[in-house]
């Protein structure tokens, strides 16, 4: 596994590979990687002859007082468990590499309209930066597909838009939620939960799961299920972003003859925001 700190010497490698044409994957991450990380780069591995796996904590897409200083870097462990699974190459660079220019003159990429609502709304500028770094390690990696993981459904979602309305020739591959048994998300954010929290914050899918059931049964009051989940998630004693049932494809609120709804939410715990999502196909 080779690991690669500059623009210039990943391109060279990958234009040979290329040239060779070989297929290339590409793994986007902030590190801290965990064992959804990893069953990305198995997802990639399976279609693709080089996988690209980047870690780098964007600080264009956390808000002023958000959590970038206390974000976990753990590049040694990264790199083990990386090698572990037989990732190729691993994009590490530094924040002048990729903002040589500084953030303030960083030209942006902006995909309107879904960026305002659930996360987008509690985190403004968090969807622009997302979308302006994934669009700077696109064109510097260049890959035929690229992964990322349903746990961040809103993402995966803005991603898709700006691929299609910008004409990127980039697949783009949906993983699913890797959950801890109990149903908690992965999240590199876990780390910040305490003990005593740890066995309530399951309440966040809980009430998600709870809606849906709901729905499933034939409840279309949408708005009064996302109440029943927001208070089930304060009587376990957290505070809450959001909890929405979305239309999964354009993320507007749902409507009583779709068939593809996603209950999203996000909570507050001490030290952490911890978000999830549970899709329904109605039949
Ligand atoms: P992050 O390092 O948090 O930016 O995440 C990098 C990629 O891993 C994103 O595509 C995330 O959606 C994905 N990811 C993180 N946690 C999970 C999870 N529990 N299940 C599936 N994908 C995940």
């Amino acid at each position: 596994m080779q690991v690669f700190h500059h623009i210039q010497s990943i391109r060279e490698a990958l234009g040979v590979d290329r040239l060779a044409g070989k297929r290339i994957g590409f793994v986007p991450t902030m590190g801290n990687l965990h064992s959804a990380h990893i069953e990305l780069v198995k997802i990639a591995q399976q279609s693709c002859d080089i996988v690209v796996c980047s870690i780098f904590v964007n600080p264009l897409q956390f808000g002023l007082n958000e959590d970038w200083d206390k974000y976990p870097r753990t590049f040694d462990a990264d790199t083990n468990k990386l090698r572990e699974v037989g990732c190729d190459y691993v994009f590490y660079p530094s924040e002048q590499e990729i903002y040589p220019n500084g953030m303030a003159e960083q030209t942006r990429v902006v995909v309107p309209t879904m960026i305002d609502v659930l996360c987008g709304a509690s985190r403004p500028g968090h969807f622009e930066g997302v979308t302006t770094v994934v669009s700077k390690l696109f064109n510097i990696v260049q890959p035929d597909e690229a992964v990322f993981g349903l746990k961040d459904f809103q993402q995966l979602a803005v991603i898709r838009r700006m691929v299609e309305d910008l004409c990127m020739p980039v697949d783009i591959i949906a993983g699913p939620i890797f959950r801890a048994e109990d149903g908690l998300a992965l999240s590199s954010r876990n780390g910040f939960i305490t003990a005593a929290e740890r066995p309530q914050v399951t309440v966040l899918n809980q009430s998600l799961q709870q809606a849906l059931t709901h729905i499933e049964a034939g409840r279309r009051d949408f708005a009064e299920l996302e109440l029943e989940a927001v208070a089930t998630i304060e009587q376990a004693g957290f505070k809450v972003d959001y909890v929405n049932i979305c239309n999964s494809r354009t993320l507007t609120p749902a409507a009583d003859d779709d068939t593809d709804i996603t209950a999203l939410g996000a909570m507050y715990t001490e030290s952490a925001r911890l978000i999830d999502n549970i899709s329904l196909e109605l039949t």
